[in-house]
């Protein structure tokens, strides 16, 4: 498949393509499915980090669309790793819900990247949803001995299943049902934080990934409101609201 326009840019930007290959999928709730793939080749070319994602190359009425994702436990020696899906309308979903051994799929590497903030912060405050649930998990592995605290909002009641990695010692999660289109979430958080974050903000580090118009609010309060410096917010809306 041509990638259009928007594969002539990313190429420009050196964006490398990979062809990758599902060996397998599991129903993981209704609305949440894992692939498994085979990489092409592409994580010992291009090496892997914490909540690192590609950009993935779906058909729709014959014309080719980039999406987001991100990789679950991808393992360079074996060339593999997977991808989760909330499932919801649109090309990716429908892609995953057909997703069968042998189907291909074409990825892009371009524009991910995150480095573990060294020193380590005190705390780590994480709010998230189904679609950067893959990245959540990622992060917290990534610094598994890191305090944290994780708002993880469910859109659906089937969410409530839904596998977070969070160790029971010095994780905190709290499930948060997704009401008045994220703005539940927004308060929430909000009212928690000035008692959770101690007296010195930029010790902690806050990873927000929900829908653009909620991860906008969240960020702008945490910086405003609670004077929490910008190198210690790291935020990206992972889906918006048509
Ligand atoms: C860096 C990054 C990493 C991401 N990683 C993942 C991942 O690992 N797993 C994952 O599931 N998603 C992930 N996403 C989100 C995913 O790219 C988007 O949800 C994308 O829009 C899905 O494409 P689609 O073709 O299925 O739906 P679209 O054609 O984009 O949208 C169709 C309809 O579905 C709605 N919609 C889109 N996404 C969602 C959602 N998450 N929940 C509810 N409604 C939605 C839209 O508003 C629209 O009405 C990631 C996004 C980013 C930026």
């Amino acid at each position: 498949m041509g990638h259009g326009w928007e594969g002539v840019v990313l190429k420009l930007m050196r964006g490398k393509d990979f062809a990758c290959t599902v060996t397998g999928a599991e129903q993981v709730t209704d609305r949440y499915r894992r692939v498994h793939l085979t990489d092409g080749g592409m994580l010992r070319a291009t090496g892997v980090h914490p909540t690192m994602w590609v950009r993935l190359w779906f058909e729709n009425a014959g014309k080719p669309h980039q999406r987001a994702y991100t990789l679950v436990d991808p393992d360079p020696v074996a060339g593999t790793f997977s991808l989760e899906f909330a499932l919801h309308e649109g090309c990716a979903s429908d892609w995953a819900r057909r997703a069968r051994p042998g189907d291909t799929i074409e990825a892009t590497v371009q524009g991910t990247g995150f480095t573990v903030p060294d020193p380590l912060p005190s705390r780590l405050f994480v709010i998230g949803d189904p679609a950067s649930l893959p990245a959540v998990n990622s992060l917290l592995d990534a610094m598994p001995g890191t305090p944290a605290t994780i708002w993880f909002e469910t859109p659906h009641e089937s969410d409530a299943g839904l596998p977070v990695r969070a160790r029971a010692d010095h994780h905190e999660l709290r499930r948060v049902p997704r009401r008045d289109a994220g703005a539940h979430l927004a308060e929430e958080v909000r009212a928690a934080l000035p008692g959770l974050l101690g007296d010195d903000p930029a010790k902690a580090f806050f990873w927000i990934a929900c829908d653009a118009a909620t991860t906008r609010t969240l960020t702008s309060r945490i910086r405003k409101e609670l004077a929490v410096p910008k190198e210690r917010v790291n935020a990206l809306g992972y889906w918006r609201t048509v």
